[in-house]
């Protein structure tokens, strides 16, 4: 049995952690807002409209609030990455500072079950919020259930059936991971992340499909922590999304940690036999053969609207992503269905719902809500970490716009050597001749802290000059930023 409860015992087993009270209101209440869906993107835009004075409810699945983020993503794959961090730390790092320890070993059962608790509290905070809030909470599969004049109707099939009616209903039903036809997810053998945060041992050898955010995180925590990691990627690069510049750096600092990259790799096909997958593959028209205990498919999510009646109710989404169509109020073709989050355009982040949460519940309240979509920021937690914001440097250059570019390395950052974590650099992209921020991209030690200051700069429409001018307390890592941003007119201070 693994030591943490997987996305499906979640569903089968409902005693040990059940946040959702079961509700008390009788069947065929009116609210102003239904809430499909307690992720991130559901269960802020439920609080804020209910700040808003909305009279709000929240239906879930799964027995915990928090969505994928909370309950199978986001947290427990930090808790997993800073607890290996530490692990990795103690063998290598420590004799660097001087502290000698004795033999290191691996509870990974303790660590399974720190990672559980930290889940777990977090959940059962959301439950608090939503009573205090008034928002009432409905544990069940919601669909969309047509509608009595202007109400909409949403069945509830969960610890009691009910049918909920609502002035306006929100769909933030988030994303599921994407499998790859001739490699089904077995759930033991052939996982997806859900499965990849809760095995029992430290697998020998885990092969990861994708070299994306999924495939790099949960690679690195393996790695750390003793297995052979062999990513397969089909591009010629990992995180094809991202700066190269940056993306090359990370991908050298994992190939130090023992990853291996196997890149233009089409994977064919897969058989599991003993214990042991032998994955199939094609790289350049050669065929290749992988053999592990354990493969990860990480090869991106797709918007989860399985069973919410979208189709009946008329809601449009695009064929090819299966993406929800909405407007600028978050609204779909139906009027008082709207949709947020992974469900719609943008990226598959936890904040970005967030964002589009709260946007969302103000403009239902006459409000002008609004998401700029060109300052999400996006963090990968290996270590160093790769933080980012606005266009990769490859993007500004397809775009034609003449740019400005000032970097400084942490090797020359004082207090990254106190630290000794002196690999990667900050990279800053300006406009030519206004000197406005265009993007920021960050290699480095706590580079997710770091980007902060970069969007807000950017959301202010301000300039490298602007950070350039900003007192950075000594010595700390953001003084990298200052130094970057001096670099972008070439006056870089210490290097
Ligand atoms: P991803 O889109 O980040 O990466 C998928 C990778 O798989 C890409 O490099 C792609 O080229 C590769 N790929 C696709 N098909 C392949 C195939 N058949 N064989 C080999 N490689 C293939 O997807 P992900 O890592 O699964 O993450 C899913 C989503 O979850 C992302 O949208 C991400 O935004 C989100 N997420 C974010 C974080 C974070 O913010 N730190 C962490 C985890 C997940």
């Amino acid at each position: 049995m693994p030591p943490c409860r997987s996305f499906l015992d979640s569903y089968n087993n409902h005693d040990d952690n059940q946040d959702i009270e079961p509700s008390s209101e009788p069947s065929t209440m009116t609210y102003d807002l239904i809430v499909i869906g307690g992720g991130p993107g559901g269960y802020v835009a439920a609080i804020r409209a209910a700040q808003l004075g909305k009279n709000v409810a929240l239906i879930e699945k799964r027995p915990t609030l928090g969505g994928t983020c909370l309950n199978v993503g986001c947290i427990p794959s930090k808790a997993l990455l800073d607890s290996s961090e530490y692990y990795h730390q103690v063998k290598g790092m420590f004799a660097r500072h001087g502290i000698q320890v004795g033999e290191v070993k691996l509870d990974l059962a303790a660590m399974m079950a720190r990672k559980d608790a930290v889940v777990k509290g977090l959940t059962a905070g959301l439950a608090g919020l939503m009573r205090k809030n008034k928002i009432t909470v409905l544990q069940g599969v919601g669909k969309l259930a047509g509608r009595v004049g202007e109400l909409h109707r949403v069945s509830v099939k969960g610890t009691r059936d009910e049918v909920v009616e609502g002035k306006a209903v929100l769909l933030a039903t988030g994303s599921e991971p994407t499998g790859i036809p001739s490699l089904p997810f077995d759930h033991t053998y052939i996982v997806s992340s859900t499965e990849a945060l809760c095995f029992d041992k430290v697998p020998q050898h885990l092969i990861v499909i994708g070299a994306g955010y999924i495939g790099l995180e949960l690679g690195s925590v393996w790695a750390r922590l003793g297995a052979k990691v062999t990513v397969l990627e089909f591009l010629p690069r990992i995180l094809p999304l991202s700066d190269a510049e940056v993306a090359e750096a990370l991908h050298r600092s994992l190939v130090k940690l023992g990853l291996n990259f196997q890149l233009e790799t089409r994977v064919t096909g897969a058989a599991v036999h003993a214990g042991e997958v032998l994955v199939q593959a094609n790289s350049k028209g050669r065929d290749l053969e992988f053999r592990g205990d354990r493969v990860l498919v990480a090869v991106g999510r797709r918007p989860y609207t399985a069973g919410l009646g979208l189709a009946e109710a008329g809601v449009r989404f695009d064929e090819r992503s299966g993406r929800v169509l909405v407007n600028s109020q978050f609204e779909t073709n139906v009027p008082g269905i709207y949709a947020i989050g992974d469900l719609i355009e943008g990226p598959m982040l936890a904040h970005k719902a967030e964002e589009d949460g709260v946007a969302f519940a103000e403009n239902l309240a006459g409000l002008k809500g609004h998401v700029n979509y060109d300052t999400v920021p996006s963090v990968i937690y290996t270590w160093p970490e790769v933080a980012s914001v606005g266009p990769t440097e490859e993007q500004v250059q397809a775009s034609g716009r003449a740019y400005k570019v000032g970097k400084f390395p942490f090797s020359a950052s004082a207090r990254a050597r106190c630290m000794d974590e002196t690999e990667g650099l900050v990279k800053i992209i300006a406009d030519a001749k206004t000197d406005r921020l265009i993007a920021v991209h960050i290699f480095g030690p706590k580079a997710s802290e770091m980007i902060g200051e970069a969007v807000a700069v950017l959301e202010f429409g301000g300039s490298a000059e602007d950070i350039a001018r900003i007192c950075h307390a000594h010595p700390t890592l953001s003084e990298t930023m200052k130094e970057a941003a001096l670099g972008v007119d070439k006056r870089t201070i210490h290097l």
